[in-house]
């Protein structure tokens, strides 16, 4: 599996550095933000090294697909109806680690458009 020594989300994934872990599977990792933007707030990675959405090839469209269907059932786990799904791409428009993640934060009202 593609792993970056120096990706936060990649040590993560090894278990390197500490998480709040709440879903593992052979793909994907769930765990909660350590900064949570809402009540609940958590990031759902895929496990393999993919920097941002803009570089996944087609090729990536199933790892992807699963990444996605996992987040649905870990909210419906969580008990989640209503929630918000995030992917910042770059920097300018929020991305700060470079490993895509996708941001499933719930329980409280969302704004629209996002700042
Ligand atoms: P983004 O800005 O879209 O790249 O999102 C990165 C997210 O990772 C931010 O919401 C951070 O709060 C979160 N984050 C950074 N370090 C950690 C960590 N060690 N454990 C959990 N979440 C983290």
């Amino acid at each position: 599996m593609t792993s970056d020594p120096n990706c936060l989300f990649c040590r993560i994934v090894k278990r390197e550095i500490p998480a709040s872990i709440v879903h593992e599977d052979e793909t994907v990792l769930a765990f909660r933000d350590i900064a949570p933007k809402a009540p609940t707030h958590l990031l759902v990675v895929p496990k393999r090294h993919l920097p941002k959405l803009s570089e996944a090839k087609d090729s990536d469209a199933p790892l992807l697909g699963t990444v996605l269907g996992t987040l649905s059932r870990i909210a419906a786990k969580e008990g989640l109806t209503e929630y918000r799904v995030v992917v910042n791409n770059g920097a300018s428009a929020g991305q700060s680690v470079f490993h895509v993640h996708f941001h499933l934060m719930a329980g409280r009202a969302f704004a629209w458009p996002p700042g």
